[in-house]
Parts: C-alpha cells; structure tokens; sequence
C-alpha cells in the first residue's frame, strides 16, 4: 500500500507549526503516553472501521459521500494540535480569521460582498439558523418548501413552531410554481425554500420564477444549496432552466451551502450566509464569560452555535487556498467531470431498453436515477432492489429511492394511478466517476443479468 501523501504534508506543515510556539518553555505532556496501547488501540479502530462501505473508491456511486482532499485533511489535523474553538476570538483567533476569509470567498460566488455568514457543523444548522431568522423576521408565518425538498425543513418548521406546507414538485422534482402561487394566495407565506440540487435527484427549483412570485406575497426566499451550491461554479455546463436558476441565488434573502457535500471537506463544515448584516441584531446575547479580549466580531456573535471546530474553518481556508473557487481551475473541474458522469450514464440507460429513465430529461446537476422497466411497477421496483444487492456483490455501490411511477415513461413500468417506484439512484460526485464509467456500466449490465432483467 502507498503511503498516504497527507502524512507526509503533515510532517512538514507540524514542524513549522511548532516552530511558531518555539520560544515556550519545554514540558512533558501528562498523562504519559504509552505508546504501544495507543497503537494497539489505533490497530483494533482501523479493523472496526473496516465495516464501511468503500466510500473514497469510484466504485461507491451511491449516496452523496465524497472523499475530502488531502490538504484538507492535513489541514484539519494540523489544526487539532492547537484545538481552536471559533466560538470566539479567546478560542480560535487564527482561525476565526480564516473562517472569515473563506466564508467571504464562498459568499462572493453568489456576488455577495456585505453579508453575515459563518460556517456551521452541517446543513441542517445552516437551513436552520436561516428559517429562524426568518420567523423573527415574519413571526409566525409559515415555511413552504418544495415535497422533493429535504425532509428537514419540514422537521425544522416543527423545532421553530413554524407551520410547514409542502408544495407539489413536477415531473423533475422542480417546485411547481402554479402550486406555489395557490399557497402564497391563501396568505401568511414567511419564506420560501428553493432547493437548488434537491438531494434525491439533484432538481433544480426554478429559483428565477420563484423570487419574484415570493416577493409579490412579501414571503422571504430561502435557497437551500446544501448540496448544489458550488455548481453556481459551472453554470456554463447546466441546461438552461438550472442556469437561470443558479443566475437568480444573489437576489435571494439566505443561502445555505455544505462544504462538507461538494467542498472537499472532513463533515463538521456547512455554511449559511444570510444578505442582510443587519439580522445580526437577532442574535444578541450578553454572556459574562465568553468574550474578552477583542473589540472585533466573534463569531459566536452571530451563530446559533456556541463551541465551533476551528480545524474546520482551518481546512476550508487550505483547501481554497489551493484550489480557488473559479469557473475555470481544478476545483471547477473536479464538478464538470462528476456532471459530465451523469451526463454519460444517462444515455448508456436511455440507450438500454431494460431501464427507463426519467421522461422529461436528463439529469440537472450530477445525480442520475432510473427504474427497471417491467411490466408491473411492483416488479419494477423488486427488480430494483435486486440489481442494487447484485452491485453491492460486484463492489459497485448505487442507492435506492422512492419516485413517483408517472415521471418514469409510462409504457416502461406500468403502475397504478399515484403509486411510487423504488428506483435506483446514482450520486456521481467524484471526479474519478467520469473515468470509471465503463467499469460502472459494466458491473450494472451484470447485475441485472443475474437479477434476470434482460
Ligand atoms: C444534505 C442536505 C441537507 C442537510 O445537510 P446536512 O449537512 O446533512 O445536515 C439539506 N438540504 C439539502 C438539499 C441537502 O442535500
């Protein structure tokens, strides 16, 4: 086995660091460490973590898992030898600054230059932190979201006392606007959520429809781009509509995005940015204890969250560092080439008259699903788990998920009126995808021999 290049990134990147805190007076760390139970111990972790699906290798393709880059990795390591906490400046005063810097960077993908934002431990608290200062902004109006949205705003609504309304998606998981403007004319709508990259399907809400409808009834806008956001990058490889969407995500109220789904980062790294700074007065607090030493901005002024990793903030900013959030570069490729997976895999099933793919086009951003044609859609959907157990021995890792039988073309599996369909589903996020298509395609054509699809 070769020697993982973050060690060695490592090594170097620690000697400086020690060298920073040179001139401290030398101690011996208590308790001692004993140096042959830790690795013992290290030794029965590495087998227990063994029982992992392989999620670093092209061959996992099944949910959104995507390893995080070497420097961000080394990064985060280096920083756990300091341990900073980015709740305020006592705890994390290098790394505050970083997490500022890089959620700036981020920020300025949408054209955002004055805005509030910092990173969270995960989309969920960014999506959350935005809907709460939604309901302080229209108190007791209710939340309204796409039904193909992810299931947590309508768990949120419930943690805030927020009523929650799901609006009907179209035959490509995309919010309906005719649904949409039904809800908003029964009034008290506060905001908005438009998923740009729903997590089933990758569905773009047609955010650009969705604004000025939502601002016509006074509801907030929301964009949950938990997984989509960096495809604002590479706008230029969308369709269309999803263009126009992603050209419309400046003019919304919040934002939330995960650099721990597409940023090439360890989990513990969302990220909510918020247009207005002026909202920053919501989450005044007075603490007798946390804040000290500095006049500037904590960051645990403004987030819900109090202790925060600073390695996170840390490995961020490395990773942007070396690869810059551009159209053109190695970051923006690494997105093309997973697209341009999707892309491929989706004709090869199109092409094959065993599947049936989505009726009204090909995928939005990088995630590809399809059903199993069959003359029933019960079987269909047997057939679906079948292949995805007959992968799962071949070492290729798809997923399952339920979607409504009429988006599916109807003469492929036919299913009763308003019935769903296990489908298979493809999160093709890695930039090995595009290479290891035929390899993919290959295992997929086996499995469904042996599930006798054929
Ligand atoms: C993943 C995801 C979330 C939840 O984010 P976590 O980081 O898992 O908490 C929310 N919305 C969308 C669209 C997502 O894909």
């Amino acid at each position: 086995m070769t020697r993982e290049p973050f060690l060695d990134l490592l090594d170097a990147a620690t000697q400086t660091l020690q060298a920073e805190f040179a001139g401290l007076p030398e101690f011996a760390p208590a308790p001692g460490a004993d140096a042959e139970a830790m690795a013992r111990v290290l030794a029965e972790t590495a087998h227990r973590l063994g029982d992992n699906y392989p999620y670093f290798h092209p061959l996992y393709a099944g949910q959104m898992l995507k390893p995080p880059h070497p420097v961000a990795r080394a990064a985060y390591a280096l920083a756990m030898q300091i341990n900073p906490n980015n709740h305020a400046l006592d705890g994390g005063r290098a790394s505050s600054a970083m997490e500022i810097e890089a959620v700036r960077a981020i920020a300025a993908l949408f054209g955002w230059t004055e805005f509030l934002g910092h990173l969270t431990s995960s989309g969920t608290f960014a999506n959350l932190e935005s809907l709460w200062v939604a309901g302080q902004l229209r108190p007791g109006q209710r939340i309204v979201a796409s039904e193909q949205a992810h299931f947590t705003h309508r768990r949120i609504g419930g943690v805030l006392r927020l009523e929650f309304a799901a609006i009907a998606a179209d035959a490509r998981g995309r919010m309906r606007l005719d649904a949409l403007e039904d809800e908003l004319r029964q009034g008290g709508v506060g905001a908005v959520v438009a998923t740009l990259g729903t997590t089933a399907m990758g569905a773009v809400d047609p955010l650009d429809e969705i604004l000025p409808l939502a601002r016509r009834y006074g509801a907030r806008v929301h964009v949950d781009a938990a997984y989509g956001g960096y495809f604002g990058l590479i706008a230029d490889a969308l369709d269309a509509p999803a263009r126009r969407a992603y050209a419309a995500i400046g003019a919304a109220d919040s934002i939330a995005i995960d650099p721990h789904k597409h940023g090439l980062q360890p989990y513990g790294c969302g990220c909510v940015l918020l247009r207005d700074p002026a909202v920053g007065r919501f989450y005044q607090h007075d603490s007798p204890y946390t804040y000290f030493t500095s006049k500037d901005l904590h960051l645990g002024e403004i987030s819900l969250e109090c202790s925060r990793a600073g390695a996170a903030a840390v490995a961020l900013w490395a990773t942007q560092r070396l690869l810059p959030l551009t159209n053109e570069g190695a970051f923006a490729e690494g997105l093309r080439r997973g697209r341009r997976a999707a892309l491929d895999l989706d004709r090869r099933l199109r092409a094959d008259g065993r599947f049936v793919s989505l009726a009204a086009g090909p995928p939005e951003l990088d995630i590809v699903v399809w059903a199993v044609r069959a003359a029933r859609g019960e079987e269909s959907s047997r057939r679906a788990r079948e292949i995805f157990d007959a992968c799962a021995r071949r070492d290729l890792h798809l997923a399952l998920v339920q979607l409504p039988a009429a988006w599916f073309d109807a003469h492929g599996c036919a299913a009763e009126q308003g019935a769903t369909l296990t489908c298979l589903r493809s999160v093709l996020m890695k930039p090995e995808h595009e290479a290891w298509m035929d390899a993919i395609w290959t295992r997929l054509l086996a499995a469904c021999g042996e599930a006798g699809c054929g």
